[in-house]
């Protein structure tokens, strides 16, 4: 928590912001993780990549074979090395804060001081609890304390903590507690409107509902702020 406060007290010298150590230092010196942040062990990274693929593989191969697949069938032999490197390097590559993308500022010359919307970012993520994927779309919303931030790098933000096993409450408030400290303010809406395989292709099986989370700061607590918002984005709460 240290970490957070002087970062977000000490004056912005230069235009690149490391969140990295601030991800990992929010998890608490007991490493015990609060709601907001993705359950992690203290040797997450003790291994690399290719040694996680290297252990992962064998594992979905026994998943495969206890389920009766037979591994020599030249259509599945390469899938358990295929899933492994499909976890590590893509669908769950935002686990590690190295992967986080740098996060570049400017100054807001333009003294543009209304809410700038980016609406509509497609993400894929997946459920932590089964493991089949979630995905819909996202919009973001700041209010400029001083600084802009590139717009292509709102959906790099939407895309690294989608790239975690995820529960959707989780990473709208990771996305928007990210944006907070990125453009250090507290003006900062997300909304997520997805839909959960794990509902509709599984269990009760319903294909038409979705789901709906948001995250408020500052003055988007505001009603009128928030009605504005939901104007642009064009979803009615
Ligand atoms: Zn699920």
């Amino acid at each position: 928590m240290k970490q957070k406060e002087t970062l977000s007290t000490t004056p912005l010298k230069e235009q690149h912001i490391d969140l990295s150590n601030l991800l990992i230092e929010e998890m608490g010196d007991e490493h015990k993780a609060s709601s907001v942040e993705t359950p992690l062990r203290a040797d997450a990274f003790d291994t690399t990549d290719e040694e996680k693929i290297a252990a992962i593989a064998p594992h979905f191969k026994a998943i495969m074979e206890i389920l009766g697949m037979d591994l020599r069938d030249d259509s599945l032999k390469g899938t358990p090395l295929r899933v492994a490197k499909m976890y590590v390097k893509e669908l769950f590559q935002g686990l590690n804060p190295a992967n986080m993308p740098s996060m570049t500022l400017f100054e807001n010359k333009f003294q543009y001081n209304e809410m700038l919307v980016e609406k509509n970012i497609n993400f894929y993520t997946n459920c932590e609890h089964h493991f089949v994927p979630f995905f819909g779309k996202a919009h973001v919303a700041y209010i400029s304390s001083g600084k802009v931030i590139g717009l292509s790098k709102l959906n790099r933000l939407v895309e690294y903590f989608s790239k975690r096993p995820q529960v959707q409450e989780r990473l709208t408030m990771q996305i928007g507690k990210a944006l907070q400290t990125v453009l250090q303010t507290q003006d900062v809406a997300v909304m997520m409107d997805a839909k959960h395989l794990c509902v509709s292709s599984r269990g009760v099986k319903d294909d038409s509902s979705n789901t709906i989370t948001s995250f408020y700061g500052g003055k988007f607590q505001e009603e009128q702020k928030k009605m504005e918002f939901l104007k642009y984005i064009d979803i009615n709460e």
